[in-house]
């Protein structure tokens, strides 16, 4: 009998395990030396894309292109620029994906959006703007069809959507327009991933659909991103975080080891890739990258 331990991420071959992170563009100075300090330290784990949010509303978007721009000319990794289709028309959307292109970027998470008045309230498609995801998607494969296009995917249903069934109609929608990958809203019980994955693959879904990962850096915040975004927190974590408020030192490593015992899960379960939501941090997201068997590159070229 084999120790799953010891063959679970096939020593010597941790690039069988793939990640990508997930960074937002940073409000001030000292906000963006936090994120280029996170940057640096998870760089060299050659993640296979790192991406970068849009702020709700478009309200991000100049802070967005620079961080993206940054990347591509600080670094050595392949930037991913989420676009939504919010408070734009079709053309200015247009010439932000054209920008892109020339600038060298070759990877866009596409995603509707929240309305401008928040998620929650209804949305209305902007005038003259792209009115779906999946429009969007269409709409920067048909500028450039060399674009990576991935997508949102939510195995708890997004909270506008009234049946799960109709959700994946709209992933649907987004694969046949083009998208080439889903990344999931982040969940903490498996098996809601796992029971959303048979019903994408029963629907003839085939691509990848990554698993979202959250590290709980603050459960407080956790839990309020959390009902907005229509993800359950189970008692069970709550639990584990219950009276740690006042002790950050033992809350980071609880959130190590719920982050852990759950993508371990998730490799036991067949997952190779991860996308991580960093919130800009590196240390958890770090700690969990190397139990999964990554190594900076010059260590394992060592
Ligand atoms: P879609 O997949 O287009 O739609 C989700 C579901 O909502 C659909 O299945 C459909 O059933 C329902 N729906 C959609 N439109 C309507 C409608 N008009 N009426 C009724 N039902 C409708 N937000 C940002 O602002 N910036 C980001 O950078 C960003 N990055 C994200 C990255 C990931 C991986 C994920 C999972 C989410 C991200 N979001 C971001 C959040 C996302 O924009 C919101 O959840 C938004 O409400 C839906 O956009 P979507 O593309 O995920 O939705």
């Amino acid at each position: 009998m084999t120790d799953t331990r010891a063959s679970r991420f096939q020593r010597g071959d941790g690039r069988r395990i793939a990640v990508s992170f997930e960074f937002f563009p940073p409000k001030d100075e000292a906000m963006e030396r936090v994120l280029w300090e996170s940057i640096e330290r998870l760089a060299p784990l050659a993640p296979s894309f790192v991406s970068v949010t849009y702020g709700a509303g478009g309200s991000t978007r100049e802070r967005t292109h620079a961080t993206v721009k940054r990347i591509l000319s600080e670094t050595a990794l392949t930037p991913a620029a989420h676009l939504t289709c919010v408070a734009a028309t079709r053309g200015e959307i247009d010439d932000i994906v054209r920008g892109y292109h020339a600038a060298g970027v070759r990877h866009i998470v596409a995603l509707r959006g929240d309305p401008m008045a928040g998620a929650g309230e209804k949305y209305a498609a902007h005038p003259g703007g792209y009115e779906t995801s999946a429009k969007l998607v269409e709409g920067i494969k048909r500028i450039a069809p060399d674009f990576d296009v991935s997508v949102s995917a939510y195995p708890e249903k997004h909270p506008e959507s009234p049946t799960v069934e109709a959700d994946i109609d709209m992933l649907k929608a987004k694969v046949d327009a083009g998208a080439s990958r889903a990344i999931t809203q982040f969940f903490f019980e498996n098996d809601l991933y796992f029971r959303y994955l048979d019903r994408v693959r029963a629907r003839g879904i085939d691509i990848p659909i990554v698993p979202g990962i959250l590290p709980v850096q603050n459960f407080k915040a956790a839990t309020n991103f959390a009902k907005r975004a229509g993800a359950s927190v189970p008692a069970w974590i709550a639990e584990r975080f219950h009276g740690l408020d006042d002790d950050p030192a033992t809350r980071k490593l609880i959130a190590a080891a719920v982050a852990a015992e759950q993508v371990i899960d998730l490799v036991d379960r067949g997952v190779t890739n991860f996308h991580f939501y960093t919130m800009n941090r590196a240390d958890l997201v770090y700690a969990i990258c190397h139990l999964l068997g990554l190594r900076p590159a010059t260590q394992e070229a060592a």
